[in-house]
Parts: C-alpha cells; structure tokens; sequence
C-alpha cells in the first residue's frame, strides 16, 4: 500500500526540550528522588523510559494534589506548565523544581498575567481537566474562565468592561474558530488572542491536506494526548477521511485498510519517531484486499521502537 508520509508531524520543540531536561536531572549523581509531576508529555512509551532512567511518575487529579505527595527532592513540572500555587507550594515545601514547560505555553501564562494586571477578564478556551488550563486558570479562577464548548459560551455569564478570550495551546484550529465567532457574537467588544502553538496548528493543517489525497489516515499517539486526539479529529471532520489512533504498531486493525489504494501517516507531537516508523514499516508491506473481499489480511510489524528519538 502507498504510504503518504506527513509533514511535519511527531515531537515538537517543546516535547524535545522537556524530555531532554528531565534526562538531564535523572542522570544526575547524588541520590535525591526525582518525580515528574503529571506526565511529561502525554506518551506511555517517553514515561516508562524516563522511570528506568530514575524519574518517577506521580499522577494525580490536579497538579497540587500531585504536588502533596511528594516530599522531597526534585520535582519537575511538565511542558503544559503549572499553576502560580503550585509554584508557591513547591517553594515553600523546600523542593527544587525543573520547570521544563514549554516556551509557548509560557507566553500564554505572561499573556494572562498582563491581561489580568490590566483588568480584564478572560475566557480561556481549553479542554476541561487537562494540566495546561489548570495552570492558566490557577492564575485567578475567578477572573479566568474556562470554556470548552459551544454550550460553555450559551452559559457564559460575564460582567466585565474589559474581557478577552486566549487559547489553550493544542485545541483543534477549526473548533477554536467557531468558538470565538459566537464569543464575538455575544460580546461585540471582546478581545482575541489566539495561542493554539505554530506546532501544533502546522500538524493539523498538513494532516487536513494530506487526508484529502489519501483513503484513510493513521494518528500515532497516545489517547492521553489531546493534540493526538484533535488530529483524528480535523481528519475526518474536515477532509472527510477516516482516521484511526494507534499508540504503537500492534494496535493497527487490517479492516481499517481493505480496498484503500493510499494511506497517510501523521503523529501527535508526544510521539516518539520509532513508534511511527514502526507503523510506516507495516503499512508499506500490507497489501489490502479489495473491499468488497472483506477477507483479514496479514500486517507484517516493521521494528519495534527502540528509545524514543526526536522529530
Ligand atoms: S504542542 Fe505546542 S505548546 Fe505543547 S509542547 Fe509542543 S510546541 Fe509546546
């Protein structure tokens, strides 16, 4: 079968830096525990690698309950950043902090933080219970709103002179559009500062243009993994395409692929690069049926991933 390689996909300048970072504190000498406080990145692979390497996962509902069980040593916060308590918390508690959040999502903290000092009130678009809202709306919960929905908006009800609207950075471009058309609808005044992150925007609009050539498209990426979720998303929303979400190359299903001439492979920007080639391996040997055969057919599994490389 053809294989339509997309680009650019796979791990973000953000992902590289952060994995990087907590391999560097991991592989210091001196015996200390070292904790990542929440998934580094959303990726099982990239977390089991970081634990071998003596970084361990503590994951809990909210990043401040993470924070409370853990006592000493280093703690890491991951790239969707973390709340201003948090911080506070882990100061006060005498721990030393890597912060490795990403440099985008640092713009959207200062972004907020200013828009705050000046007053206003802001919608934060972002996915409810994920760690990066959590971190901006900790800024001020009563003054930082968190929307996720159409019906979010309808219920909104805000009394504020000043009011602007900022994203969270891995939302779906298209869903994000909609949502600010209607934000704009109901207050005329309101104030738009998109952050969804170059990276994460470059994936979803390669991914959209490619599905259109191809008769199905495969996600690699962890289901945790919100930007991986809104690439099979805006596939089959918008280019019309089926889009399956794989995590490795033992989850791809034959069906997926009988009477299909062309597939596309794109990965989320957690995902480790042996993973998807991996996936790219088994796909360029698979010969699907016609489909009205139904018939299964053979995967031949390409090399399994060996650690996690970048891009
Ligand atoms: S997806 Fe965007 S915001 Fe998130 S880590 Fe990558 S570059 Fe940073």
């Amino acid at each position: 079968m053809e294989v339509v390689r997309i680009s650019p996909r796979g791990y973000c300048h953000g992902v590289v830096e952060a994995i990087r970072a907590a391999r560097r504190v991991g592989a210091e000498p001196g015996g200390e525990p070292v904790a990542m406080l929440g998934y580094l990145v959303h990726n099982e692979h990239v977390t089991r690698e970081l634990a071998a390497s003596g970084v361990r996962l503590v994951d809990a509902p909210t990043r401040l309950e993470g924070l409370a069980a853990i006592d000493r040593g280093t703690v890491i916060f991951t790239a969707h950043g973390v709340s201003p308590q948090v911080r506070a918390q882990a100061a006060a508690r005498g721990l030393r902090t890597v912060d490795a959040t990403c440099s985008d999502v640092v713009r959207t903290h200062d972004l907020v933080d200013r828009l705050l000092a000046d007053g206003y009130t802001v919608i934060y678009l972002g996915k409810v219970g994920h760690p990066e809202p959590e971190g901006v709306v900790g800024h001020d919960p009563g003054r930082v709103l968190l929307v996720e929905t159409l019906a979010d908006v309808e219920r909104l009800v805000v009394d504020a002179d000043k009011l602007a609207v900022t994203t969270q950075t891995t939302l779906s471009v298209w869903d994000t559009n909609a949502l600010i058309a209607r934000l704009r609808e109901r207050f005329p005044r309101l104030e738009v500062h998109n952050e969804i992150c170059s990276a994460t925007q470059d994936r979803q609009e390669a991914a959209v243009a490619a599905a259109r050539e191809c008769d199905v498209v495969v996600v690699v990426g962890s289901s945790r993994s919100s930007n991986s979720l809104r690439l099979v998303q805006v596939v089959e929303e918008l280019a019309g395409t089926p889009a399956h979400l794989v995590d490795t190359v033992d989850e791809l299903r034959p069906e997926w692929f009988a009477g299909c001439r062309r597939v596309g492979v794109t990965a989320g920007a957690s995902t480790p690069s042996p993973l998807t080639r991996a996936v790219i391996q088994a796909l360029e040997g698979l010969e699907p049926p016609p489909a009205a055969a139904g018939r299964p057919v053979a995967l031949r599994a390409g090399r399994g991933p060996s650690a996690p490389g970048t891009g």
